[in-house]
């Protein structure tokens, strides 16, 4: 089954009164979605109680979570501090996602601007074969480890960079966002065709299992000639790329993935837009 949800709560959550994240699956339920990422992006500061009431209230409402890692996950780095600190705060972000009983965990792979970018592609190997040695010890084998698509060039994390990572163990899973690859390649994505032969080289790779469990982000998105800028919202049209086009390929090859939306501040709201449009295409 395709799922939809936003990365994160919307601003119209709190506008409206809502103030705990607890609150967000029963409210997304009501909207008729039914996926939640939820971020950790600037560290994991969840407490075991707060995790376990949001995993209990997406269970009752049939909402798919996520944990999306800190930001500053380096696993390329060239300092070995580094290093052990991004095996750290994946153990972490494992460690919430099994308290609230998150299946998936989204990792940026990190930074290749001061080294190669096949010596860096090996750094992030062997940083994340530790961590899923290290995960496997802690009893968080059955969390899949989901790294991401990255939307500036001189970050580690293009399309075959991630699906590279993602030989190693076959519980990864890549996180393909849709708009920081229109970003890494200058507005490449604009046709259905397009979209179906990025499906097309994940399936290669990694076989038809992991591309039907995709894991994936979408958004408007700016971009400059380093990659991503800024996201946008479905209503921001000047930035692409066109989600009806990743519905159609998506429709055409039976592929249902959990899609996160990332729209800036209405992702919940766009998030619904994305399901409409893709109900429209497959009918349903
Ligand atoms: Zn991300």
């Amino acid at each position: 089954m395709i799922r939809f949800g936003p990365s994160g709560n919307s601003d119209i959550f709190y506008e409206q009164g809502y103030k705990s994240s607890a609150q967000m699956p029963a409210w997304l339920e009501k909207m008729s979605l039914n996926a939640y990422e939820y971020q950790c992006s600037k560290g994991v500061k969840i407490s075991s109680q707060l995790a376990g009431q949001i995993g209990e209230q997406a269970r009752l409402n049939d909402i798919f979570l996520s944990i999306h890692a800190p930001y500053y996950i380096n696993m390329a780095s060239e300092e070995k501090e580094k290093r052990i600190n991004s095996i750290v705060y994946m153990l972490e972000t494992l460690q919430a996602a099994k308290w609230m009983g998150a299946k998936r965990i989204v990792v940026h792979t990190g930074s290749c601007s001061r080294t190669s970018r096949e010596h860096a592609l090996q750094t992030a190997k062997q940083v994340l074969k530790d961590t899923i040695n290290e995960a496997d010890a802690a009893g968080f084998g059955d969390i899949a480890i989901c790294p991401e698509v990255l939307g500036k060039l001189n970050q580690l994390g293009s399309l075959e960079e991630v699906l590279e990572l993602c030989t190693l163990d076959e519980r990864l899973i890549p996180t393909i966002d849709f708009g920081h690859l229109h970003a890494r390649c200058m507005g490449c994505l604009n046709s259905t065709k397009d979209f179906e032969q990025i499906l097309d080289r994940i399936e290669s790779t990694l076989g038809e299992y992991r591309l039907k469990n995709l894991h994936s982000h979408f958004s408007r998105i700016e971009f400059t000639p380093g990659g991503e800028k800024k996201h946008w919202t479905q209503d921001d049209t000047q930035f692409g790329p066109e989600f009806e086009y990743l519905a159609e390929a998506l429709y055409n090859k039976r592929v249902e993935p959990v899609i996160i939306c990332e729209s800036r501040g209405k992702m919940a709201e766009d998030a619904l837009k994305l399901k409409n449009i893709y109900n429209r295409i497959s009918g349903g």
